[in-house]
């Protein structure tokens, strides 16, 4: 008889991974496998007693295009995201290109990166940013949940047990200024366990020389985003007074001080990012 354990399944359609899923309630889900063999330098890699391989399952691989939306499949790799070039918003290039080397980008999955247990990757700000929504599926329903719903911190991935992404859709607004920055772990080799790593945006939308819209995330061990700041500049002249940008950085350095999680060299570091953003559109 067959063992009931160490099972890989390779479903080729979604209701042919619900029903494994279902039969084995601890099966984990295998994208890329980047995350799920990170860090074993043995012999013989460990891998979850039951795997349930994405690999096959066409429609997770599809990306699409309208006017407004980029829609893109779980299993879709960062390299092909990648080579898809100016459709892709600036802010999610330049953070997907900062994400390990070449080869490891063929492996890596946008849907892997984005359902990391272990802390929030470098796709989870820029997505948050563009106001990014998942789809998520179980056996019997679908969900849309926004990109700031699903990775906010503390606590879990908003992930339901038995719930798979499935697609990853991106609003298609023209923001005329992007940046990624991204902050490596300071005292340790493994950024991961470091709460100072992680990777911070900052977009702003510029028309007809009004500041229209300007969003700074970032995210790491903890995601914060400050819509207090972000309104008070809303609809003023470019280039911003020198006071108004310095009244901008102290709103950030309050709300630094206010929330618990950052310790002392992310705050510095998330600090003297916004101030150097905020004063390149200053005069
Ligand atoms: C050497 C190295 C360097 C790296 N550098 C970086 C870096 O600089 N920046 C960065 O962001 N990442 C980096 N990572 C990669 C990181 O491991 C991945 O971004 C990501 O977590 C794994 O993607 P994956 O497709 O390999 O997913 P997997 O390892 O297969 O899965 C990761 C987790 O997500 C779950 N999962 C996967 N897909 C889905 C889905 N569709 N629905 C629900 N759950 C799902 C899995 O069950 C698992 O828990 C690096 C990895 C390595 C090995």
């Amino acid at each position: 008889m067959a063992d009931p354990h160490n099972q890989v399944f390779f479903p080729s359609a979604l209701p042919e991974l619900f029903t494994a899923w279902n039969r084995f309630p601890d099966a984990v889900p295998f994208a890329g496998g980047t995350g799920l063999l990170r860090n074993q330098g043995k012999h013989i890699l460990t891998l979850p007693q039951n795997i349930l391989s994405l690999e096959r399952l066409e429609e997770l691989h599809r990306i699409s295009r309208t006017e407004r939306y980029l829609e893109i499949g779980a299993m879709v790799t960062i390299s092909e995201i990648l080579r898809l070039g100016k459709t892709v918003p600036e802010a999610l290039t330049q953070s997907l290109s900062r994400i390990a080397g070449p080869q490891m980008r063929n492996l890596i999955t946008i849907g892997g990166n984005i359902c990391n247990p272990l802390r929030r990757l470098d796709a989870a700000a820029p997505l948050i940013a563009l106001d990014a929504r998942y789809e998520l599926r179980t056996a019997a329903e679908t969900r849309w949940v926004s990109a700031s719903r699903f990775s906010a911190l503390p606590g879990p991935l908003a992930l339901k047990p038995l719930e798979l992404l499935t697609r990853i859709r991106i609003p298609l607004e023209e923001w005329q200024y992007s940046l990624y920055k991204k902050f490596r772990g300071g005292e340790t080799v493994d950024s991961s366990i470091d709460e100072s790593g992680g990777g911070a945006v900052f977009m702003a939308r510029i028309q007809k020389n009004i500041l229209t819209d300007l969003r700074i995330v970032f995210a790491g061990q903890s995601v914060l985003r400050d819509k207090n700041s972000e309104t008070s500049l809303a609809g003023k002249h470019l280039p911003l007074d020198r006071r108004e940008a310095e009244h901008f950085s102290e709103l950030w350095k309050t709300f630094l001080s206010a929330v618990e999680n950052p310790g002392f060299m992310l705050r510095s570091k998330l600090y003297n990012f916004v101030e150097s953003c905020i004063l390149s559109l200053s005069d």
